[in-house]
């Protein structure tokens, strides 16, 4: 069996087209258009290239980009009044501050200056713990765009085993809420998990997001089960450029899979899309509108 590729790219596009027919709509009722912030701190070129394409996207979606550039030598007391500026900013729908952050400015404390409404990376405990309770909230982008390529792979979820690999804020974590909300079975594992491929074993779905080259493997996988590679890392190659692998060995996996999504085009273009649905989404709450439809 060869599994089927999900096409991370093409669902992002769609996401995106609808995105943008939908703007216009948003700027007649609401007197205005739908707006991101985004604030990078420092010089990480990787960083500036995530924010240059966000940043690309919004403009593309039709929807008002607004660009912080800071230097490496920001303070955190410059970065928080930054954040408290745009809180109160009543043209801003949604504020992303790039992360890593400079070691000497405290993360936990700029997330959880950004006002949960304009928080589009859904990365405020207030976020997170509506979440978690089943109330709405902004949702980080990468597991929601998980869960948009699982719905259209597999339709209905309930009653599936999930298995979830990595726990962080970002992604492991609110990947199994939003699995549980969808009447999975959900196991999380992490690195003290005892004999984590007989745990995986077990996924009907399985999300990868460890961040370890190629760690699973096709021996982990149940046959005929759904994979998700969130994984991103860059393994040498003999030329030195590099090259994008996900955290699922792809080639051997999808001999023994019925869909996986591949690295690069997987999830990674689905993040940008749902940062764009969250922007949008923002924008409607903040002006009283109802969320749009079919998002
Ligand atoms: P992270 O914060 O480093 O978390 C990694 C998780 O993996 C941790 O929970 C860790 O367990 C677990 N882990 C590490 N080694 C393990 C092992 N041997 N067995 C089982 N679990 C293990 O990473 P992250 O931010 O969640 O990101 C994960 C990956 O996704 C990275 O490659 C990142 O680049 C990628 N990513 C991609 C996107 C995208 O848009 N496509 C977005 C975000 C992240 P402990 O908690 O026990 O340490």
């Amino acid at each position: 069996m060869t599994a089927r590729r999900i096409d991370g790219k093409a669902a992002a596009q769609a996401i995106r087209d609808k995105i943008a027919t939908l703007v216009p709509e948003f700027e007649r009722r609401a007197g205005r258009p739908p707006a991101l912030t985004t604030v990078l701190v420092g010089e990480d070129p990787a960083s500036a290239v995530y924010v240059r394409s966000k940043n690309r996207a919004t403009a593309e979606a039709g929807m008002v980009s607004f660009a912080h550039n800071l230097p490496a030598t920001t303070t955190e007391d410059e970065l928080l009044q930054l954040v408290t500026d745009l809180n109160a900013d009543g043209r801003v729908d949604g504020i992303l501050v790039q992360l890593p952050l400079p070691p000497k400015i405290d993360a936990t404390r700029v997330i959880e200056t950004i006002d949960p409404a304009k928080d589009v990376d859904g990365f405020h405990p207030i976020n997170a713990g509506r979440l978690a309770s089943g109330l709405p909230s902004l949702v980080p982008c990468t597991p929601l765009g998980c869960l948009y390529l699982l719905r259209q792979e597999l339709g209905d979820l309930a009653g599936l085993n999930a298995v979830v690999v990595g726990r962080s804020n970002i992604v492991g974590k609110p990947m199994a809420q939003l699995l549980l909300a969808e009447n999975c079975t959900v196991t999380i594992a992490h690195s003290r998990t005892r004999d984590v491929s007989d745990v995986v074993r077990n996924g009907d779905v399985v999300i990868a997001a460890v961040g370890r080259p190629e760690m699973i493997r096709s021996d982990w996988i149940k046959p005929g089960a759904t994979v998700i590679d969130v994984g991103i890392n860059r393994v040498p190659t003999d030329d030195g450029k590099g090259r994008l692998v996900g955290d699922v060995a792809y080639d051997e996996v999808a001999e023994v899979a019925d869909a996986i999504s591949p690295v690069p085009g997987g999830v990674g273009p689905m993040t940008i899309a749902m940062l764009m649905r969250n922007t949008l989404v923002a924008a409607h709450r903040r002006a009283g509108l109802a969320d749009p439809e079919g998002l």
